[in-house]
């Protein structure tokens, strides 16, 4: 009778240390998954502080260096966004001559370098 009894408490004994472990588990995922939460929202913060301090240092000389090659950076990249955009739309209304190849607007009749007859169906 002994022998079964303290073999039960062992029994209880290893399975409260795994569901205790499983608890910890379960708490470490659960902070890890904080932890991941709070670092994103962290980097939204430190992009959105970002644009603001790009408005604030974009003209300013007296800037650091570093925050001034950055600066300079994103301005060269807003500068490619537009020019990218501006092409993107002009496609959009464009089309080519398929006798000369220039560049003439998507809805043209006749190439207004070349002056051929351009085939106007299936757009
Ligand atoms: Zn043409």
């Amino acid at each position: 009778m002994e022998f079964f009894e303290d073999a039960l408490n062992k029994t209880k004994e290893v399975f409260g240390t795994v569901s205790q472990k499983t608890g910890e588990v379960i708490a470490t995922e659960k902070q890890r998954f904080e932890l991941a939460t709070v670092k994103s929202k962290r980097e939204k913060d430190y992009k959105a502080l970002g644009k603001i301090y790009y408005g604030i240092i974009k003209d300013d000389a007296s800037a650091p260096e570093a925050a001034k090659a950055l600066a300079e950076s994103i301005t060269a990249k807003n500068a490619e966004i537009e020019r990218l955009n501006a092409e993107i739309a002009n496609a959009k209304y464009k089309r080519v001559c398929e006798n000369c190849g220039a560049s003439i607007d998507k809805n043209s009749v006749f190439c207004n370098f070349c002056g051929a007859k351009l085939d106007n169906d299936g757009e």
